[in-house]
């Protein structure tokens, strides 16, 4: 199959490098100059439970002419309608698109570019960190939940299905993984924000009653704007997902202290709690929780002089 990753972070650095090890002809396309030149001139430095250099193709996004059988789209959430943009001309009329980003409402982006019933949405516990340019830090193993909209299912994309789970990407099939990915964004929204702006590690964060009072609060108010707009949550079960994520995780700062306290880069706050404070405004739900945390963000972004 003839595969681009759009956005080859960390993330889609790992996809690829699974994807063309199994057989599979993969570009990857990015903005990072610096990634793209170590990528060039060493191949993709491999690490964690492999070392090893692994050459693959990578070019900026505009350059890529050939239509494609399927993209996986990794970038960061405010990076996504740029790279589509930017990768119109290969999104053809049988072109599948997956999105596995984190966050929330991809989909609304994603439908401006690419017809319905070849877009895929998903989720991951797959794992995956950059060092430096070029250089990956693979651990581990994960499982994706994916989703086709087209109105035939899972039939519509038995094929990537099939060719992922051939790249050992370990696939699941989800007739509705809309609470999946809700779900995760309660993680996201529980975990990155707060341990950045408390510059804590997770199991640090996590081990105050006030801190699990705010832990509650921002699930509950996912939960009444999830259940407002139809996607079948259910609150108890997703404090108890958090809670248990955050005890696996506790020794580890979560990808947002890494952003934006660690590295000084922009976050993707707007799609987390942001995205449920601009629903809750639309359907007319409070969610001063996450109002206020997403207002913190931006002013540490600020503080910082992050652009
Ligand atoms: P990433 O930050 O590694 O890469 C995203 C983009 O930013 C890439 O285009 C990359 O080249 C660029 N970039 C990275 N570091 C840069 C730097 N220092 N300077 C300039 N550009 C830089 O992102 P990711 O971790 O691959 O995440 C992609 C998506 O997947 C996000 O929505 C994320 O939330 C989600 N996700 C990540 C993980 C993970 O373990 N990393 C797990 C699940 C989901």
């Amino acid at each position: 199959m003839f595969i681009y990753i759009a956005g080859a972070g960390a993330m889609g650095c790992r996809f690829g490098y699974q994807l063309q090890k199994s057989g599979n002809e993969v570009i990857l396309l990015d903005n990072w100059q610096a990634h793209i030149d170590a990528i060039k001139a060493n191949g993709l430095h491999i690490t964690g439970d492999e070392d090893l250099m692994y050459p693959m193709t990578i070019m900026h996004p505009t350059e890529a002419t050939r239509e494609a059988d399927f993209i996986i789209l990794f970038t960061k959430a405010m990076q996504l309608k740029a790279m589509l943009t930017d990768i119109k001309s290969i999104i053809g009329a049988k072109t599948k698109v997956l999105c596995l980003l984190n966050g929330l409402g991809h989909e609304d982006t994603i439908r401006e570019f690419v017809p319905q019933e070849n877009i895929m949405m998903g989720v991951t516990v797959w794992t995956a960190g950059l060092k430096n340019p070029g250089v990956v830090f693979l651990q581990g193993k994960g499982t994706i939940n994916l989703q086709s909209f087209s109105s035939q299912g899972e039939a519509a994309v038995k094929d990537i299905v099939d060719t992922m789970n051939a790249a050992g990407l370990n696939v699941i099939y989800d007739n509705d993984v809309v609470p999946s990915i809700w779900r995760k964004a309660c993680v996201n929204g529980t975990m990155n924000s707060t341990c950045a702006l408390t510059d804590s590690k997770i199991g640090q964060f996590f081990g105050s009653e006030a801190a699990i009072r705010i832990v509650k609060t921002i699930i509950h108010e996912f939960v009444l704007v999830g259940t407002a707009e139809g996607v079948k949550l259910n609150e108890q079960e997703i404090v108890d997902y958090v809670m248990h994520t955050a005890e696996i995780a506790a020794n580890h700062y979560p990808s947002m202290h890494q952003d934006l306290i660690q590295n000084h880069r922009l976050t993707e706050i707007d799609y987390i709690n942001g995205a449920v404070a601009r629903k809750g405004v639309r359907l007319g739900i409070a969610t001063p929780y996450c109002q206020m945390i997403t207002d913190l963000i931006h002013a540490k972004e600020s503080i910082l002089e992050i652009k």
